[in-house]
């Protein structure tokens, strides 16, 4: 495999974290910036808790548990600081029930230490000017700082180049959808404030609201609205709006960058043509109230990677190149969803607020509170309905059990690169075994009577399940007989190339 058969345009959060997952699958791809430094603005600051699980299968948990602060619940509170819901992290059974909130400086240089540990880097001043494909693939124009301009062939290319991707542009894939109404000002400030450094609150009354998440060093992220009209203010008016939003009880003591800026609901048709491929804001905008935007696009690069490793190993074909546009697209239209939802109820409270009406704490029932920290937490990916996942049912009832398509709450205990096939109780046919482990045992090792339960992973008796790369389950079968590997087997090879026997 020649150094450059992938092509990462951007080293954003996504670029970076899919660069990184290609060399944990052992490709080495070529990642470039046109940024000469990386910049320092806070950005993007929730890691949330199924982002914080897929570190931790990779040994990349601890740079962020020892960088971000943790915040266990968010709070609204309406006029007079009265609380009017709160949604805690407690009981969602992840790794860590809490979201990192740290710098978007810091995430990317978190990432790009790691990169640079599995031998990457990242090559700044290098501008992709055009991409193009014909016959013999893609074709970019590459402008490097020093005016040299070099023309390169890769096999693949990935579009991580942020909302103006020049990736999407040559795809001729517009961003559709609406962008919110109203402006809106984030603001990096150092302040005590009337909320606990382990949560994020809302607070909104009659002069506008105030979102508030605990950054490192005694610092807040901010967002807050801006009056119609008002697209710019200077540092001393973030000083007096902040206070202006806490009644005039609280005052930053110093505002490190702030920035004001539009909420979009946005997103392609196509995340890939089979040469090139979206990930992160070039495929889709979401309303930061979600903070799911930075975490959907380390989603999408997770995800592309293990595909794209099968296929340049020639270990897989085009089935499993679709399965990247079908998979994502399932997850980021759900990532729109949910952040949409957010954006709604944090609105409707603000303008009620600023409007005077009389506003009531929510009613929420446990279920449905359940569900809501789930989406919000970013732990409920489900790529059922995805031609990569097959299910013949658990054998009899389990609850509160995933299925084909979720994500394996044990996967910590494999994890690792490959897929893996877990045969819990015994062959009902040593015959059907033996042939199914003479196909697969370097794609998909099987592994028997396994020390976990299987009604975590979705079984109510004896059976089969597919274990997948990125931790996701792809095929369940209640038996061990001769139908469930041949079932297997017809499975992986609808997108996986066996072993000639
Ligand atoms: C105010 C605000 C708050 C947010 N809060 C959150 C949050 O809490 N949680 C969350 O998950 N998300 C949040 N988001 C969203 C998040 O910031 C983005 O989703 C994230 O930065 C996208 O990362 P990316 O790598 O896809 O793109 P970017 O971060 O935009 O990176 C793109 C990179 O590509 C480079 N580039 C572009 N074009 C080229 C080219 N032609 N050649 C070479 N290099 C190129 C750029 O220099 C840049 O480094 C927030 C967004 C905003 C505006």
């Amino acid at each position: 495999m020649s150094e450059s058969e992938v092509l990462i345009i951007g080293a954003g959060p996504s670029g970076l974290f899919a660069a990184a997952e290609l060399a944990r699958h052992g490709v080495k791809a070529r990642l470039i910036d046109r940024d000469l430094q990386p910049h320092r603005e806070a950005r993007a600051t929730s890691i949330q808790p199924g982002t914080l699980e897929i570190l931790n299968t990779i040994g990349l948990l601890q740079p962020f548990l020892d960088t971000a602060e943790r915040i266990h619940c968010s709070r609204m509170y309406g006029p007079g600081m009265t609380e009017l819901g709160s949604m805690s992290h407690d009981g969602s059974g992840c790794c860590c029930e809490f979201q990192c909130s740290l710098p978007q400086y810091e995430t990317q240089r978190i990432l790009e230490e790691h990169l640079t540990s599995l031998g990457g880097q990242v090559e700044r001043g290098v501008t992709a000017t055009s991409v193009t494909t014909d016959a013999n693939g893609p074709c970019v124009e590459l402008a490097h700082q020093d005016g040299r301009v070099e023309t390169v062939r890769p096999r693949f290319v990935i579009g991580a180049g942020g909302a103006h991707s020049v990736t999407r542009h040559s795809m001729s894939e517009p961003l559709t959808g609406t962008t919110y109404r109203g402006n809106f000002l984030v603001a990096d400030i150092e302040m005590s404030a009337p909320i606990p450094r382990t949560e994020a609150g809302v607070i909104c009354g009659p002069n506008g609201f105030l979102l508030l998440a605990p950054l490192p060093g005694g610092r807040w992220i901010s967002f807050q609205d801006l009056e119609e009209g008002v697209t710019a203010v200077a540092a001393d008016e973030v000083v007096t709006r902040v206070a202006a939003r806490l009644y005039g009880k609280y005052h930053p003591a110093n505002v490190s960058w702030f920035a004001p800026f539009r909420m979009h609901r946005r997103i392609v048709s196509r995340l890939a043509d089979g040469h090139r491929f979206l990930i992160g804001d070039a495929a889709h905008l979401s309303s930061p109230f979600g903070g799911e935007g930075l975490n959907a696009g380390l989603h999408d690069g997770h995800d592309l990677a293990w595909k794209l490793a099968l296929v340049l190993r020639g270990d897989a074909g085009q089935p499993l190149i679709e399965g990247y546009m079908s998979e994502r697209r399932i997850a980021d239209h759900h990532v729109l969803a949910v952040s949409d939802e957010v954006h709604q109820s944090v609105v409707d409270v603000a303008e009620g607020a600023r409007a005077g009406r009389e506003l009531h704490p929510a009613a929420v029932d446990p279920v449905t509170a359940a569900l809501v920290r789930n989406s919000r937490a970013m732990i409920d990916v489900d790529y059922w309905g995805s031609p990569l996942i097959a299910d013949y049912g658990p054998g009899g009832p389990v609850t509160n059990a995933p299925r084909p398509g979720q994500w394996y709450p044990d996967w910590s205990h494999f994890a690792g690169t490959t897929h893996r096939v877990l045969m819990f109780g015994d062959s009902a046919d040593p015959a059907s075994l033996l042939r199914f482990t003479g196909r697969w045992s370097r794609l998909a090792p099987l592994s028997r009577n396994v020390d976990v339960d299987r009604r975590r992973a979705g079984l109510a008796t004896d059976g089969l399940i597919l274990l997948r790369p990125d931790g996701h389950i792809g095929f369940r079968f209640p038996a061990t007989d001769s139908d469930a590997f041949s079932a297997l087997d017809a499975h992986l090879a609808s997108y996986l190339i066996p072993a000639e026997q």
